[in-house]
């Protein structure tokens, strides 16, 4: 081979398959979305029509003295193999910088003009070739001969990849180690091709060695589960995370704007999982809709059912565009599904990078939370509002609140009277627990008891509110004070907690209560997911002396067979059902179910009394104890004890 100057060909001929099986893994794996796989997929056509270039120069310069057929050849693919091989730099550096999320280095003219500058300096000699043959020249006895502007070729391409190599080491911060150490393959490789191939030339190691790191990329780097969710065709939540997390780093500046999709669960339970992922897709089309006025800047993402993530470059009027896609859902497949009375709610935040916000974690949190702020109906919010709003803070430091309140003994008790009709006067009250926190004041159960659950935190809660109640029992004359008993609320998570029975007992003994004094309240969602635990625990308390109230009779899936399970002394009526009073039908059916519930021997307490109008009906309708904001809102202890003692007979 070497007496012929034949070059060795099997490397090039090597690589065309290895090409070929990444592009069949990228498309077979849909790693077709968002910018960085796009510069991906470019970059292996590039290298495969430069392999091929290179293939077919190589042959047809094999058997010198050329025709004048191969001649013609030799020249087509040798300049389809420098415009090709030199893009390749090219691309893989802007894939570097779509990977780091840093592209927007290059949106000023001039920093384009400095990058592709170098490459433009290549088809500028490319072009003065044919005239000069100063960069190479093909002759028929001696075949392919470089000339000196080859050098140049040489040096502009050893500039890409130094570039390269030093802005890879520079993104170290940007890229998980694996991630960084792929790259850093790549550029290594392919300088030591080139510099083996510009010593030995018949050895045509560059595609292959090309070719080996982009392989190395799609085992690495490109990872279907980690860029593309497999169910929506959106972003996966990971590369969302690590996205926000280069655009922290870099200050790049862009919109991250989250989408709650509000009755994502109802749609789910209509459609099934397969055609509400189909659903969501079409929702994905829609929103790329906008993208074709935005190109390269707009990157949608998945988390969970839900919740949506665009990563985009736009102003306001692209924001305008993407709410009115949003709620015009009259894409061709959402428009179907609009015709059925399905139509999707949504709400939305736009976040400014850098401005709004400073790290990651905050970003993904106010994705996660923007909702929690009383929104009266608003559908879009910007970060800037929601960050200012009191609920929010609360919600995104509700387990420290919580914590520090278990802690520093912040759980407080409030107390609401009960007024009895017959007698009346105030016969019983409600103990409602409220977080007194040092910061943020008086938080309500409404916001912190569902966030208590989702941490874990609801027991010591619980614990703390039947602490506080008991001592509050025995260090009140009760009697004295006209009333009969408190009533504790307890939650799903006490009522199966097994040693309930033992803890309340416990109680019982340490601060002498007598059972008769206590009723303890559980909601109707109890009984949704009612275990033995919760049945077992209640007879063990009713057998102890305690009473039970049912709280909240109407709003959930109110059954009589439920009411009779279990012994309720007391029916608490949600407000929902006074709320429904002043139509016929709301007359009526509150009018019978205190009768019926009567009749079965329950007494009952309307909840959420507000005027003195309600409290007459209430009168009207025979209902025995009223609790309402129209006789006292839930105030503190000492407050309580000094209204009972004003309101006294
Ligand atoms: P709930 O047990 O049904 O308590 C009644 C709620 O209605 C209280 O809200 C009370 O302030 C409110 N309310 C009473 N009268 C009126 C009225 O006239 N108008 C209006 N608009 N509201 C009225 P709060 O204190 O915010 O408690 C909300 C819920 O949080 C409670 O509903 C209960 O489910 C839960 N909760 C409160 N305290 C505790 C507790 O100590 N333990 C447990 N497990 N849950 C609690
Ligand atoms: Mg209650
Ligand atoms: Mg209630």
């Amino acid at each position: 081979l070497k007496e012929n100057n034949m070059s060795i060909i099997f490397f090039d001929i090597c690589s065309i398959p290895l090409f070929l099986i990444i592009l069949f893994v990228c498309f077979s794996r849909k790693m077709v979305r968002g910018s960085a796989n796009k510069l991906f997929i470019a970059l292996v056509f590039i290298s495969l029509f430069s392999a091929i270039a290179d293939l077919t120069m190589e042959i047809a310069n094999n058997t010198v003295p050329l025709s004048d057929a191969a001649i013609v050849v030799c020249n087509i693919a040798t300049y389809a193999y420098l415009i090709l091989r030199n893009a390749t730099n090219v691309v893989l550096l802007l894939f570097l910088l779509s990977l780091t999320r840093t592209t927007f280095l290059l949106k000023s003219i001039w920093a384009k003009i400095i990058f592709f500058l170098p490459y433009a300096c290549i088809i500028i000699m490319l072009i003065q070739n044919p005239f000069t043959h100063n960069a190479f020249i093909i002759v028929a006895e001696k075949g392919y001969q470089r000339a000196s502007l080859m050098y140049a070729f040489y040096g502009i391409a050893a500039l890409y990849g130094l570039v390269g190599l030093a802005y890879c080491v520079y993104c170290f911060r940007y890229l998980s180690l694996n991630k960084w150490g792929a790259l850093l393959t790549i550029y290594v490789l392919s300088h030591v091709a080139v510099v083996i191939q510009f010593f030995y030339p018949q050895l045509l190691l560059e595609m292959f060695c090309t070719a080996l790191g982009e392989m190395i990329i799609t085992l690495t780097i490109m990872r279907p589960e980690e860029r593309v969710d497999s169910d929506s065709g959106m972003l996966s939540w990971t590369s969302y995370q690590s996205d926000v997390k280069n655009i922290i780093l870099s200050g790049e500046r862009v919109q991250i704007i989250a989408i709650q999709i509000l009755n994502c669960r109802e749609i789910r339970n209509f459609f099934g999982d397969h055609r509400y992922s189909q659903y969501i897709s079409s929702i994905a089309e829609e929103i790329r809709g906008i993208q074709w006025k935005y190109p390269h800047h707009l990157n949608l993402y998945y988390e969970k059912p839900g919740y949506i993530y665009l990563i985009a470059d736009i102003d306001e009027t692209g924001v305008n565009d993407l709410e009115e896609k949003l709620l015009s859902q009259s894409g061709e497949h959402i428009h179907q599904y609009a015709e059925m009375g399905i139509h999707f709610e949504h709400q939305m935040c736009i976040i400014l990078c850098p401005e709004d916000l400073k790290s990651a974690e905050d970003i993904i949190n106010t994705g996660h939370k923007f909702n929690k702020i009383d929104n009266h109906g608003q559908t879009t919010f910007y970060a800037h509002e929601v960050i200012a709003s009191r609920n929010f803070a609360i919600e995104t430091h509700i387990e420290e609140i919580l914590e520090k309140a278990i802690k520093r003994g912040h759980v407080e008790m409030y107390y609401q009277p009960i007024y009895d009709v017959k007698s009346d006067t105030f016969h019983s009250a409600e103990a409602l627990v409220r977080i007194v926190d040092p910061d943020y004041g008086v938080i309500s159960p409404s916001i912190f008891i569902p966030a208590a659950e989702a941490h874990g935190l609801i027991i010591p809660i619980g614990d703390a509110i039947l602490e506080n109640v008991f001592r509050f029992i025995s260090e009140n004359d009760l009697d004295d004070l006209g009333l009969s008993y408190i009533e504790i609320n307890l939650s799903v998570a006490q009522c199966v907690e097994k040693s309930l029975p033992n803890k309340i007992y416990a109680l019982q003994q340490k601060y002498g209560v007598d059972p008769k004094r206590v009723n303890l309240e559980i909601t109707e969602t109890t009984f949704e997911n009612i275990s033995e635990v919760t049945m077992d625990n209640v007879k063990k308390l009713i057998e102890m002396g305690y009473s039970f109230a049912l709280d909240d009779y109407g709003t959930g899936y109110s059954n009589i067979q439920r009411v009779n399970s279990i012994p309720f002394k007391l029916i608490k009526i949600d407000k929902s059902m006074l709320d429904e009073v002043g139509t016929n039908n709301g007359r009526m059916i509150l009018e019978h179910t205190i009768k019926m519930m009567q009749s079965i021997g329950k007494k009952l307490v309307c909840e959420g009394a507000e005027t003195l109008e309600s409290v007459k009906i209430l009168k009207w309708l025979n209902c025995d104890y009223i609790q309402g904001f129209y006789f006292s809102k839930p105030i503190p202890a000492d407050e309580f004890i000094h209204f009972l003692e004003k309101n006294k007979k």
